[in-house]
C-alpha cells in the first residue's frame, strides 16, 4: 500500500464566511468542524498535508476568472485567510515540515504549482481531498489527480458548494467517472 496525502483546498474567508466575496455560504460553514478534524487527523498521523489557497491580484484582467467572478482571495487581504477553526489549526502547525501551504491561481491545485513534485518526492499515490467548492476547485483538482495517476479519495463531510445540484453531480462524477472513493 502506498502513502496518502491530504489536499485542503480554498477554505478561506472569501469562500466560506457569510460576507465573503465569493462565498459558499451556509454549506461551506457547515463543514468547518469536519474539515478541521480531518486535517488534524492527517497532521497527527504524520501524513503530508497541503493547504492550497487561491491567489488573485486586483485588476488582473487577463485572468480567465476575471470576467466570470467578482474579485476574491486577493493577495494581502483578510479574505484570503483560512476560515475559522482551520485557521487556528494551521497556525498551531505551520512550522511542521509535513504541512505545506501553497498558493494556486487556477481551479485545480495542480495547475501552475509544485504540488505534484512534492507528492512524488514523498512516494504518495493516494490523494485525499477536502475544501470548497465541490463542483469547481475540488472537481478540477480531482480530475487532474486522476489524470496524473493518483488514487483519489473525497471526504464527503469535508467538501461543500453553494450549488446543491453541482455538489451532488460532482460526488457522483468522482465515484463513477474517475474511480474515486467518496467516504
Ligand atoms: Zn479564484
Amino acid at each position: 500500500m502506498g502513502k496518502r496525502a491530504l489536499l485542503n483546498i480554498d477554505y478561506s474567508y472569501d469562500f466560506v464566511a457569510e460576507d465573503g466575496k465569493l462565498t459558499c455560504g451556509i454549506p461551506g460553514q457547515a463543514i468547518e468542524d469536519a474539515i478541521t478534524s480531518i486535517t488534524k487527523e492527517f497532521i497527527e498521523t504524520g501524513d503530508f498535508v497541503v493547504i492550497a489557497m487561491d491567489a488573485h491580484h486586483e485588476g488582473d484582467d487577463l485572468h480567465p476568472e476575471a470576467k466570470m467572478f467578482p474579485p476574491h482571495n486577493i493577495v494581502g487581504t483578510p479574505g484570503r485567510e483560512l476560515y475559522g477553526k482551520l485557521a487556528t489549526l494551521y497556525e498551531d502547525h505551520q512550522d511542521n515540515p509535513n504541512v505545506y501551504y501553497t498558493d494556486k491561481t487556477r481551479y485545480s491545485a495542480f495547475a501552475g504549482t509544485d504540488i505534484e513534485l512534492k507528492l512524488r518526492e514523498r512516494g504518495i499515490d493516494e490523494v485525499h481531498l477536502v475544501g470548497v467548492c465541490t463542483d469547481i476547485c475540488i472537481l478540477h483538482t480531482a480530475v487532474d489527480a486522476y489524470n496524473k495517476g493518483f488514487q483519489v479519495v473525497v471526504h464527503k463531510a469535508g467538501v461543500a458548494s453553494f450549488n446543491k445540484a453541482g455538489h451532488e453531480y460532482a460526488l457522483q462524477h468522482f465515484e463513477n467517472v474517475i474511480g474515486a472513493k467518496v467516504i
